[in-house]
């Protein structure tokens, strides 16, 4: 019995691998959707070859040099193309049922609030916006009666199996993570890693910035944020277990010592088709788990000294206020760098924590309404961004 329920969609970020991801299950599943609007970066040729097939009302490119090529590759048709950061903002409140939120950074977050904002169903990709501002974020989507439905493989593992009359009587969320490319190296080769290196993902085709996070593994660290915002959970329960296979997506353990998994092959279409059917269940060919052929699954605490941006992560957590959303930023700024050649792998986490340490107020993010708690997090966005390129300048002289 197919889906019957249409939907309204707007995707922004369509051009990435999750956006890549969203349009390729559509395509699978043939759920009925009506594309309002494609939003992307700077890949112009992939967003026309999008726009060309799946004809939204709006293709918004974010790069304005870019509109005249759009332009060019849909004339004739009745794709809109549009251009610039408010453009993207506009299409992300068109009015849709649901919208998927896959832009990368917190770039994302000014669009992804333009969605909250009208109440729709916001499939969450883009950690970044809620490491940013999670508790505005969250609130602004509760108060215009939308809901925000995480697509990173962890937490909607844990949204799958957190009984929700059983919140309160969550002992642990367990995340866990692949360990990333270099989970099995020493840090000298670590410290030597190139670019090409880092992104060499064992498990997992995603684009640069979040393959990098996976080898410095402060890409759990994000997630720990993300899982505590999300689940209204301290950092004191939010844990992490290595496992390489990643077919358990992550765990929820409960005060009778009972623990519940999430398992299946690695394809992020799988947690965005939940994110879509939520509360049913989308009927597509998904690639099917075969436990006989992987044999056996493993597991390992991370190293904290190989991999120091989980102890950062779960500090800025502890932290709290201002601290996720510097330790973000200045995340943004460092991977930057490294895909750059201007810092070695070792120094991302070490121009984090220096941010860190030179940031002389985190700022309190409680504000007294959500619209205030946004314009803070911005705030100390913007002057994390200009220390971490100073202590990324520093490093590179070195
Ligand atoms: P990606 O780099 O492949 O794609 C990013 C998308 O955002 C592209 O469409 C790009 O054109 C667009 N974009 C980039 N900068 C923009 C800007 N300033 N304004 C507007 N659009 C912009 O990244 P991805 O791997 O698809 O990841 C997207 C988000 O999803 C990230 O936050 C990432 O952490 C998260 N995520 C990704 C995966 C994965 O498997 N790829 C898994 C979990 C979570
Ligand atoms: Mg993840």
């Amino acid at each position: 019995e197919p889906l019957t329920l249409a939907r309204k969609v707007v995707v922004l970020g369509s051009t990435g691998s999750i956006g890549l991801s969203t349009l390729s299950l559509f395509e699978q599943s043939g759920a009925p959707v009506e594309i309002l609007a494609l939003t992307a970066g700077r890949n112009v040729e992939r967003l026309i070859e999008q726009a060309l097939r799946w004809r939204p009302q709006v293709a918004v490119i974010e790069d304005e040099a870019k509109l005249e090529a759009l332009r060019d590759g849909l004339a004739g048709t009745a794709v809109r193309a549009a251009a610039g950061a408010a453009a993207v903002s506009e299409a992300a409140a068109m009015g849709a049922d649901w919208v998927m939120s896959a832009i990368v950074g917190a770039a994302g977050l000014a669009p992804t609030l333009a969605a909250a904002r009208t109440g729709a169903v916001i499939a969450l990709a883009n950690k970044e916006s809620l490491v940013c501002a999670g508790p505005a974020l969250l609130a602004i989507a509760k108060a215009s009666g939308g809901s925000v439905i995480p697509v990173d493989s962890e937490h909607s593992a844990i949204f799958q199996v957190l009984q929700p009359d059983c919140a309160h009587r969550v002992a642990r969320l367990i995340l866990t993570a692949s360990g990333g490319p270099f989970r099995a190296w020493d840090k000298a080769a670590m410290r030597a890693a190139t670019p090409e290196q880092a992104i060499a993902h064992p498990n997992w085709s995603m684009g640069a910035k979040i393959s990098v996070d996976s080898a410095t593994m402060m890409n759990k660290g994000l997630e720990m944020i993300e899982a505590s915002y999300l689940f209204a959970t301290p950092e004191d329960r939010v844990d992490v277990v290595i496992h390489p296979q990643s077919v358990i997506h992550s765990l929820v353990e409960y005060a009778d010592g009972s623990t519940l998994a999430q398992l299946g092959p690695p394809d992020m279409r799988a947690p965005i088709a939940c994110a879509f059917a939520w509360p049913d269940r989308l009927p597509w060919p998904a690639p099917r788990l075969d436990l006989a052929a992987y044999g056996q699954l493993t597991f390992e605490s991370p190293d904290l000294d190989r991999f120091p941006a989980i102890g950062i992560a779960r500090e800025s957590l502890r932290l709290g206020g201002g601290a996720p959303t510097a330790m973000n930023a200045a995340n943004e700024v460092a991977v930057a760098a490294f895909l750059d050649r201007r810092i070695g792998f070792l120094d991302i986490a070490a121009a984090v924590a220096g941010t860190l340490e030179r940031m002389n107020s985190l700022g309190d993010l409680t504000a007294a309404n959500n619209d205030d708690a946004v314009e803070a997090a911005m705030l100390v966005d913007a002057s994390a961004r200009r220390i971490a390129a100073e202590v990324v300048a520093q490093k590179h002289r070195r």
